[in-house]
């Protein structure tokens, strides 16, 4: 069985580019969203930065949030992340 979660394509990481990467002491936030795809990156800017979110499933496996779960910090570390996506028309 298939679910649908309705994630847009360029907020799946390895679909776009950073202009800024995220970094944070433990470095594994970034692997999160490029390697174990369970962060994704949305293009809602707070204060210039990209937001990030989880998406959470019920156990019928649809979402819990349309949304999803906005996140401003590292899991690991806890650091605060701040970082930008590429877009090419913006220039
Ligand atoms: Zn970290």
């Amino acid at each position: 069985m298939q679910n649908d979660l309705d994630i847009p394509q360029n907020h799946i990481g390895g679909n776009f580019k950073w202009d800024i990467p995220p970094k944070c002491t433990c470095g594994m936030f970034r692997d999160a969203i490029e390697k174990e795809h369970f962060v994704f990156v949305s293009d809602r800017l707070h204060k210039g930065w990209n937001g990030f979110y989880m998406h959470p499933v019920c156990a019928n496996g649809e979402s819990v949030r349309a949304d999803g779960i906005s996140i401003t910090h590292c899991p690991f570390c806890g650091d605060e992340i701040k970082a930008k996506k590429f877009y090419p028309t913006n220039e």
